[in-house]
């Protein structure tokens, strides 16, 4: 008879995941009072006090530049805006190379479109998923003017070798920490190891407002470009006195009053919930360590790190099976998690699609570009053979050590893997 849920046996559970949690009263009575003061948010997009935002949006940038160690801590509407402020603070322009890694959120890739720039694709490291310092070398050219690196899954890049790359070669390290609040490299936090950081606040991850993101930065003179380009900077710049105008053409990118006061109230628990989740990943980690043809991953020396996510390597060799059939055969003995059962069991086979492979690259219908010939065949001929191999063969995650899972939960977890890899032959063909 067979015993895999996938072949029709028994699934090893038949109730839901809880959810991950991370509102309580505290947010609603912070956002009730913010809302009874009548102002959701006090930003105005003029040369005034009410410039730098409102009450709840400045106690946010303070108390953020305070835990993380930065001089300077700008909110703003989401990382994805983070990301392009930051951008146009350091005058990457029409024509520059900005080096980026395939293996992240979209926006790690694209924003240097958005001021003409050009994406250069590196790989990455085969045990970390960052970008490979080697590999960022050989795509350094003369016009290269930034690194966009990422701290995937909540692992700290190498920042050493990189950093130490991008001052050989004066160019400006700007950090992806969406995934990686109080991740540590050395002494330091994430966030803070290149010029500019910026920290994500979506749902999706450790603490959220609904939307938001935080850049931080020790640059005076960015933190300052970052405030105008966040706040309509072309009618700023005038009355502020700032003469040096290369993209200073300003967005909306604030954020409000609400957002505000419930990040206040989530940076509270961050520390907290960190440690839940590492001590549910270590757990994990060395419950399933029996599995000869899975690998959790390793976290690099000198480092801690911050598993927005829990991603194990798989060994198809080893396991005689393919990874896809496997985590298929898993997520069939367990159950979604609560509120986001259309997602299905959060266990996943590979991450994005290597970015490289996107239609604005392969088309190059980005902005300002239509069709540029030259610049297409480049991104048709990419290749990170690093990515792809992790991506479609190798690598994969879950979700399911969130600081909401009990022991109870966890075990059933590690059941669900334990049985698949012993009845593995049902699986084999
Ligand atoms: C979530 C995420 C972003 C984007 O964050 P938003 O706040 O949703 O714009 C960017 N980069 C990485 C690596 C992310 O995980």
């Amino acid at each position: 008879m067979k015993k895999l849920a996938i072949n029709g046996g028994k699934k090893v559970r038949n109730k839901l995941f809880p959810m991950y949690k991370v509102i309580d009263d505290k947010e609603i009575k912070a956002v009730t009072k913010v809302l009874k003061s009548g102002i959701l948010s006090r930003f105005l997009g003029a040369w005034h006090l009410d410039f730098y935002g409102g009450p709840e949006v400045q106690k946010c940038e303070k108390a953020w530049a305070k835990m993380f160690g930065a001089k300077y801590a700008i909110s703003v509407n989401s990382a994805t805006s983070g990301l392009i402020a930051a951008l146009g603070a350091v005058g990457v322009k029409e024509g520059d190379e900005v080096i980026v890694t395939p293996y992240s959120m979209s926006i790690s890739a694209t924003a240097p479109l958005f001021y003409g720039a050009i994406p250069v694709f590196a790989d990455v490291e085969p045990d970390y998923f960052c970008l490979d310092p080697k590999d960022v070398e050989k795509k350094i050219t003369k016009k290269t003017k930034a690194i966009i690196v990422v701290d995937l899954f909540g692992q700290p890049y190498d920042a050493d070798k990189i950093n130490k790359i991008a001052k050989k070669h004066k160019i400006v390290v700007i950090e992806d920490t969406a995934q990686a609040p109080l991740a540590r490299y050395k002494n330091k936090y994430a966030g803070t190891l290149g010029d500019i950081g910026v920290f994500s606040l979506n749902y999706h991850k450790h603490i959220h407002s609904g939307e938001g993101g935080i850049i931080v930065t020790n640059n005076k003179r960015y933190a300052e470009r970052m405030q105008l380009i966040r706040n309509h900077a072309e009618a700023v710049v005038g009355p502020k006195k700032v003469t040096d105008l290369q993209n200073m053409v300003g967005f909306n990118f604030r954020m409000t009053e609400i957002e505000a006061t419930i990040t206040n109230q989530q940076i509270k628990k961050l520390k907290t919930l960190l440690q839940k989740r590492i001590k549910n990943v270590d757990f994990l980690a060395k419950e399933l360590s029996s599995i000869k043809f899975l690998n959790f991953s390793k976290v690099r020396p000198n480092t801690s790190h911050a598993f927005y996510v829990h991603p194990f390597l798989f060994d198809e060799k080893k396991a005689g099976i393919s990874r896809d059939v496997f985590i298929d055969a898993v997520k069939a003995e367990l159950m979604p998690t609560e509120n986001r059962v259309g997602e299905g069991v959060k266990i996943v086979s590979g991450y994005t699609r290597p970015l490289y492979e996107l239609p604005v690259f392969q088309s190059l219908e980005f902005v300002g570009r239509k069709g540029d010939k030259k610049l297409m065949s480049k991104y048709k001929k990419v290749t990170c053979p690093v990515v792809a191999d992790l991506h479609y063969n190798k690598l994969a995650f879950h979700e399911l050590m969130h600081a909401n899972m009990t022991k109870t939960d966890l075990l059933d977890v590690v059941k669900a893997f334990k049985k698949v890899a012993e009845n593995i032959d049902e699986l084999k063909k």
